[in-house]
């Protein structure tokens, strides 16, 4: 968390960012800038926002000068003029207290940017390099999607779903939740995916974002309130099983997902 769904209801929210000037940059906690606070007022101020965009779990903000980049790490929600995408994050607290507010920009309009992180985890850049990060979830081809694990067709499939360079977007809860539905074990050598295999993983995928985004969060699918130990798959009643795959806390159902 966030995950892609909650990063493109916070692109939704910086829609309203268009057209729009900086008028001052304020970095509260200066480890949220790897640039400093000083760099970015200079590239900043003055700029006025296009479009944003989002690849993965990147929120992109576009300028007439650079693109700021906002990475949310594991706790981090925007709010402008006041206003937030999401509600309660799971694993995380949800207030926006002052004392967690690492970035803010002051618009030419009287607005306000501004990025909270109780975990301190979150960034800021300018500039970033897309190109290191894989398609975009949201968007995957069934072709990009064969091409990703393909590649690592040794290591587990919920690693290389995982690894941003390979498929951007995907965090732990969408990739237990979109396995679970796949009918596919988190553990299973990704390259041994036959082909209806590969095309009802790439349906679940593009089907389950495209659900937890129309209920306002990853934490929103089936199997997410079931992350806990005693709990029954609700598809065959069997004991979930809970592992460790890609470093990652996994819940699974050994009875249905092979
Ligand atoms: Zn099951």
């Amino acid at each position: 968390m966030p995950e892609l769904v909650e990063v493109e209801l916070s692109r939704q929210l910086a829609g309203a960012l268009a057209g729009r000037r900086v008028r001052s940059v304020e970095v509260p906690d200066p480890y949220a800038s790897p640039l400093g606070p000083r760099a970015l007022a200079q590239a900043l101020i003055g700029t006025e926002f296009g479009l944003p965009r989002r690849r993965g779990k990147l929120l992109l903000l576009d300028t007439d000068g650079p693109t700021l980049a906002l990475h949310f790490g594991m706790s981090g929600r925007l709010r402008l003029d006041g206003r937030t995408a999401l509600g309660p994050l799971r694993y995380a607290p949800s207030g926006l207290e002052v004392r967690w507010l690492r970035f803010s920009l002051g618009l030419e309009d009287g607005g306000r940017l501004e990025l909270f992180d109780p975990r301190r985890l979150a960034r800021v850049t300018l500039d970033p390099d897309e190109e290191s990060l894989g398609p975009d979830a949201a968007t995957l081809t069934l072709a990009q999607l064969r091409s990703a694990l393909g590649r690592g067709h040794r290591s587990a499939l919920k690693a290389c779903l995982l690894d941003q360079r390979r498929v951007a977007g995907i965090g732990n809860l969408i990739c237990d939740e979109v396995l679970w539905r796949s009918g596919l074990a988190p553990s299973r050598p990704a390259g041994s995916l036959g082909e209806t295999e590969l095309h009802r993983l790439h349906r679940q995928l593009r089907k389950t974002i495209a659900l937890l985004l129309d209920q306002g969060g990853s934490h929103t699918g089936t199997l997410t309130p079931l992350r806990r130990r005693g709990s029954r798959c609700p598809k065959d009643g069997s004991p979930l099983a809970r592992s460790v795959v890609g470093n990652r806390t996994t819940y699974w159902c050994p009875a249905h997902q092979r």
